[in-house]
């Protein structure tokens, strides 16, 4: 698979995702059998994938059969939760200990790895030495949004190969270039993103949003940058980004053909339970039938928009979903469906950042009409 381009593929049922994109990204022709294969989930607590904190355990379990299957024996589960919980009750609580067993496959505690100090022009870092091992480490992350840092996916998700004590230190000195090097020092291979269930404010989790989307990357920087607009930021708001390019780990380029979509979304919201702040959001929204990668979008975007107190400027509700398909309608409409509005987004879905720009430009006409008339 070219290193420039991303496949996404919608739906909810991980285990099979996992194999559809594997087989269409040709993972066969990255990996030999006999490689040392380590997976690095997003497992930061100790929480199951429900709250939008941690990776699906099927979807892992779904990589794990298709290596299998391709007879891969020697591959392991590496993480080290954050400061302050416990690796092992993560991978008790998070479902992995049943892979482990079902699978033959290792689970690895960083948290007691041996560690080696590794120096790039003058900057040192600590850095466990299991994952250093690896021939080929797939980079399992969460997307989803983060109350320093703002994005935490691929680049992040190797916070968990570091020890405690370097954790700390990667906070006092601001996190983002520290996460740029580490990425420096430990390639991700492969990237595959749990975007099924990702969280809107924090890594803890709490607030899920339902995503229904796996994405998948040979590049972090350029999967970071896509999962980045899909959460409504743009590059220049994730500094590790840009500093991940800036060091060679990867661009931050892309265009129109560089996402391949397997398939689309046909599945609607609803049938996961709204917590307080996104259903405070969702009061913004008037759905019928939206596919939830399409809401989820929206949902992000409205979240993004209220962090920096624009939300107060948007005086109507905003239409989505397959219901208004065919309609003409004086108001706002998101995604392809909406066509019809006075004022769309095209797009199936479109990705927060689009959502944001847009709904900017629609209250800024109706504030110069309102002045016009005055
Ligand atoms: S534009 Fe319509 S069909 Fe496309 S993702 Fe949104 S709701 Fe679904």
């Amino acid at each position: 698979m070219d290193k420039n381009k991303i496949l996404v593929i919608y739906g909810k049922h991980p285990m099979e995702m996992a194999e559809s994109i594997l087989e269409a990204a040709g993972i066969e022709t990255m990996i030999d059998k006999d490689m040392n294969i380590v997976i690095k989930p997003n497992l930061v607590v100790a929480k199951p994938s429900s709250s939008g904190a941690t990776t699906s355990p099927k979807l892992v379990e779904g990589v794990i059969k298709y290596l299998k299957n391709m007879g891969c024996e020697n591959i392991s589960i590496m993480e080290s939760s954050w400061v302050g919980d416990s690796t092992k009750r993560a991978f008790k609580v998070c479902g992995y200990e049943e892979i482990s067993q079902k699978y033959k496959v290792p689970l690895i505690d960083l948290k007691r790895d041996k560690t080696k100090i590794l120096t790039y022009m003058g900057d040192e870092l600590e850095v466990c030495l299991s994952p250093l091992k690896a021939d080929f480490l797939i980079n399992m992350p969460v997307l989803k949004a983060h109350c320093q840092t703002r994005l935490t996916c691929a680049l992040k998700n190797l916070k968990g190969c570091i020890p405690d004590r370097e954790k700390r230190r990667f906070h006092a000195l601001g996190l983002h270039r520290p996460i740029a090097l580490l990425n420096k020092f430990i390639t991700s291979h492969l990237v595959v993103v749990d975007g099924i269930m990702g969280d809107l404010t924090f890594e803890e989790g709490g607030t899920p949003v339902e995503m229904n989307r796996v994405i998948l990357g040979r590049d972090p920087v350029l999967v970071d940058t896509y999962g980045a607009q899909l959460l409504g930021y743009s590059v220049e708001d994730i500094p590790y980004i840009t500093y991940a390019r800036q060091l060679g780990i990867g661009n931050t380029s892309i265009k129109d053909d560089t996402v391949i979509k397997l398939n689309s979304d046909r599945f609607t919201p609803g049938d996961i339970k709204a917590g307080r702040k996104v259903a405070r959001l969702a009061k913004h929204i008037l759905e019928d039938q939206a596919c939830s990668a399409c809401y989820g979008s929206l949902i992000h975007g409205l979240q993004r928009m209220d962090e920096i107190n624009m939300l107060k400027d948007l005086k109507e509700k905003v239409h989505i979903g397959q219901g208004y398909k065919g309609k003409t309608v004086d108001g706002i409409g998101i995604g392809s469906c909406c066509s019809g509005f006075e004022h769309n987004l095209k797009g199936c879905p479109p990705n927060a950042k689009d959502i944001i720009d847009f709904l900017q430009q629609v209250s800024n006409k109706g504030k110069e009409k309102k002045t016009n008339d005055n």
